[in-house]
């Protein structure tokens, strides 16, 4: 089986791939979603029911820390990860039902690049994440009317 773009970053970096470690690195490479530890538990103990949750933490704490993953926390204390891959994008979390959609704005970027500019500085990375809830089908307000009540 050729190898997942984690496993080959972990060979690069000298990390010993044993076959569970391979296994978590399969299921995070398969993600798409940004799955949280329990998860990954999950995946990863459907291919592998050796797999325990303390190697799934220890193993997804060592992707993070060498930086092939990246760890994001969506609000409710739980970290998530996914792929670092080069297409850069930001999150829009849906508060209600955790879902979490990707986006990228080519405005929002160059905003954020000429606020660092304002400030004598050169951005080199930023993490965007907004929070929303459904609209519940309401229409947005009609500005031209007047509040009632
Ligand atoms: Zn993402």
């Amino acid at each position: 089986m050729a190898l997942t773009r984690i496993e080959q970053l972990c060979i690069d970096k000298g990390m010993k791939m044993t076959e569970q470690r391979r296994v978590i690195a399969r299921v995070l490479s398969k993600a798409t979603d940004h799955p949280d530890v329990e998860e990954v538990y999950e995946r990863a103990s459907a291919l592998d029911k050796r797999i325990s949750i303390a190697t799934v933490y220890r193993t997804v704490r060592l992707f993070d820390e060498a930086g092939i993953i990246e760890r994001h926390d969506f609000g409710n204390g739980r970290s998530r990860y996914e792929e670092l891959t080069e297409d850069h994008h930001d999150h829009l979390i849906n508060v209600k039902t955790d879902d979490v959609i990707e986006f990228s704005n080519p405005e929002i970027e160059a905003l954020q690049q000429a606020i660092a500019r304002e400030y004598g500085l050169r951005l080199v990375g930023h993490r965007l994440e907004l929070y929303g809830v459904p609209l519940d089908g309401c229409q947005p307000t009609d500005p031209d009317k007047k509040d009632e009540g």
